[in-house]
């Protein structure tokens, strides 16, 4: 796992591959328990780092403690037992005693405890106190610290690691403890001293000893920094040389700024562009025009107007003498970004050619004679662009709408359906920098900040349960005005066991209830593609008042006339998912709502009123990071992209600035890291990374 050398030790005993059953102390069950926590060799036992650390200021004495207080404390188990409940219920108690006192700790249904908590055990506890015959702990995690061992006592920071069944905290620590310093002994350093000394982090070596053992909390943090600017660094260099092949030169093709498709667009269109969007242009046009491959990813928030710059950028390569192709991911997109550029570019006398899975074979076939020509026509469809029928001529730009939906091949397959074209990918949940420069670094990133000017906000508020009928009364007078609404449940199925009001219960009831005086429809996911494309056409003709859906009409949708979009059990939602429903409404000239109904936790209202408060989809990224996590925000496809042990690159924002800037200077000196001097971070790059291979050959 490690970047570090490889090399028998001193004596001849101990060295880094060596797997961890040889270890002294270790053996095949312990061996087992260890691989569990992703330690297979000593290597891995060395960069086994803590998972945080507690200091004598984190831990009270024991007569400190109050009842409603959380805290932590050390103390030497005096008593202990099972007790049995009237209800059946098996607790284990322990009593621990401190300098400063005693204390009961009770873990109510874990008898088995008994076997694994010893008489005379020192252990450091975390939880809550409440008052029962007395004060009582209920602990939420318990580290065993061994027999004899005070713990922190002293001032000396513990290192706590994590464990796993069958290999306690008090184990793990020991077989660190006892191979650290023969371990340590074989680490050589293998970055650059500069570059250590530019990004501000300790030698291996030395952060390695650190994040063991430290001598104060902000010792530790400091280890630990090395070790994810490593990881940091590794990413970087993959992502920096990955973009440095994409964009090889071309054969020929750096489009001119001719102004002449693109200024008559300006002259027709019915607004001016924000400075944002101006700006997009302007970043898009310089790769374009370029000899070099454009491989760029658009990020703005919902409705900050991204469609309108990807057509720009698609006029240039028409005036070019290119076709340009316009991907999305869904008909009903593809239909709705057609017939916004029908009427835009209508002054200019282009007419789109829309290429989906369900035209007609007569259709079918003239859109493929046309982009099968060298004419320089703008085609706009879906993943029925990529295949294989479909041959274009002269393909020369290519954007891919909500590029998040489609996967890496799909990607691949457009972007081999011309010769290099230039891409544009588009994305609505805008992330914040230092992520977009991990997750996206081989890509170039615009940003839309700004949203055009005069829109409405859209009022925000959470109502609890109580008041539903009042709610549901406001979306009756909100249609009453001819307005429409969206109703938005989190599943499609009844479930006793969640009891959430699934969406085909409800639009039972709300249509034969609360507003059997409206048109209502139906959306969810099992319904078959064509029925809710033909649902979704009547909503947008008018033809249907309120839309009762799963989280199926999430994506890129525009109706200005729709007001309200209300959502059930809101909590069920991220709030990046909240926000883009959100953005369903507020695009037409009307004040608009979206109102979160239902009674939820302490902790999810605290969540939910992030969302309340702000309308800045960059913010409410960031929030939903911080709380569940890339793989959240993305989906799994998306979040194995990169995966750190010890970074984090939101936490680790500027360190990971750092290590971009790092990795740059390093590949400009030595783009396939082939001087003598980079061995070692070859050699780390291709033990870790299956992708370095083809990004370096090296294997
Ligand atoms: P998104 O970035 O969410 O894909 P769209 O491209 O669909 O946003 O744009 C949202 C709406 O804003 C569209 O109706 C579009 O016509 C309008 N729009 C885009 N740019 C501007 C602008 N500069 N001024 C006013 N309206 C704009
Ligand atoms: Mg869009």
């Amino acid at each position: 796992m490690a970047g570090a050398e490889t090399g028998k030790g001193r004596g001849g005993k101990i060295y880094l591959d060596m797997p961890v059953t040889y270890l002294k102390g270790v053996g095949p069950a312990r061996a087992d328990a260890l691989r569990r926590l992703g330690v297979i060799t000593a290597r891995d036992l060395l960069f086994h780092v803590p998972r945080r650390y507690e200091d004598a200021s984190t831990i009270s004495p024991i007569a400190s403690l109050e009842t409603g207080m959380d805290g932590t404390i050390i103390g030497r188990v005096i008593s202990k037992g099972i007790i049995p409940t009237r209800k059946g219920l098996r607790i284990f108690q322990a009593v621990l005693r401190d300098d400063s006192g005693m204390i009961e700790a009770s873990w109510p249904g874990q008898p088995f405890l008994d076997r694994l908590i010893d008489k005379g055990d020192v252990m450091l506890l975390t939880g809550s106190v409440r008052f029962y015959h007395g004060r009582q702990l209920q602990p939420r995690e318990y580290i065993q610290l061994g027999k004899d061992d005070e713990g922190v006592k002293g001032g000396r920071v513990l290192a706590v690691y994590s464990a796993t069944e069958g290999l306690s905290f008090k184990v793990i620590r020991g077989i660190i403890d006892s191979h650290l310093e023969s371990l340590l002994g074989l680490v050589r350093e293998y970055l650059p001293q500069e570059m250590l000394r530019a990004a501000g982090v300790p030698a291996l070596p030395e952060a390695l000893r650190m994040v063991h053992r430290p001598g104060s909390i902000d010792e530790g943090a400091r280890g630990r920094s090395r070790l994810a600017f490593e990881e940091l660094l590794f990413v970087q260099i993959l992502h920096r040389r990955a973009h440095d092949l994409a964009r090889e030169k071309r054969k020929g093709v750096a489009f001119e700024n001719r102004r002449e498709l693109t200024s008559a667009l300006k002259q027709a269109m019915p607004f001016k562009l924000t400075n944002a969007q101006t700006g997009a242009v302007r970043e898009i046009f310089h790769d374009m025009c370029s000899d070099r491959r454009m491989h760029r990813l658009l990020q703005g928030d919902v409705g900050s107007g991204k469609t309108i710059v990807a057509l720009f950028a698609a006029l240039l390569a028409m005036e070019n003498g290119y076709q340009a192709a316009f991907m999305a991911p869904t008909e009903l997109l593809a239909e709705q970004h057609a017939r916004t550029f029908t009427s835009l570019l209508d002054p200019l006398g282009i007419a789109p050619v829309l290429v989906t899975g369900s035209l007609k074979s007569k259709q079918r076939r003239a859109a493929a004679k046309l982009l099968g020509t060298t004419d320089p026509v703008l085609a706009v469809g879906t993943h029925a662009l990529i295949e294989d029928a479909a041959v274009f001529g002269r393909l020369g730009f290519i954007t891919i709408d909500e590029q998040h939906r489609f996967g890496v091949e799909q990607r691949a397959a457009i972007s081999a359906k011309g010769e290099a074209p230039d891409i544009l990918l588009m994305s609505a949940t805008p992330i914040p920098r230092s992520l977009a420069l991990t997750k996206y670094g081989d890509l170039d990133v615009s940003t839309l900040d700004e949203r055009p000017a005069g829109r409405l906000p859209v009022t925000t508020v959470h109502r609890p349960g109580s008041a539903r009928e009042r709610v549901l009364q406001f979306v009756e007078r909100e249609t009453a005005k001819g307005r429409q609404a969206y109703i938005v449940y989190p599943i499609i199925e009844e479930s006793e066991k969640l009891d959430l009001k699934a969406a085909t219960i409800m639009f039972e009831q709300l249509s034969a209830g609360p507003f059997s005086g409206r048109r209502v429809a139906l959306l969810h996911g099992r319904i078959p593609a064509e029925e809710r494309d033909a649902t979704m056409r009547a909503f947008r003709a008018g033809e249907i008042d309120i839309l009762v859906s799963t989280t199926v009409i999430e994506v890129g949708i525009d109706v200005a006339n729709a007001t309200v979009m209300l959502i059930e059990h809101p909590e069920r939602f991220g709030l990046s998912q909240l926000h883009q429903l959100r953005g369903r409404v507020g695009r037409g000239a009307e004040a608009s709502w979206c109102i979160l109904l239902g009674d939820v936790g302490e902790e999810a209202f605290e969540r939910l009123r992030i969302f309340v408060e702000t309308d800045d989809g960059f913010e409410i990224a960031r929030a939903d990071l911080d709380l569940r996590g890339m793989g959240n925000l993305f989906g799994e496809e998306q979040s194995g992209a990169a995966t750190f042990r010890v970074a984090d690159p939101i936490r680790d924002e500027e360190l990971n600035v750092r290590a971009r800037a790092a990795a740059e200077t390093l590949l400009a000196a030595d783009p396939e890291l082939s001087s003598k001097a980079n061995v070692g971070i070859r050699k780390v790059l291709s033990a870790r990374y299956s992708r370095a291979m083809e990004l370096f050959r090296v294997g």
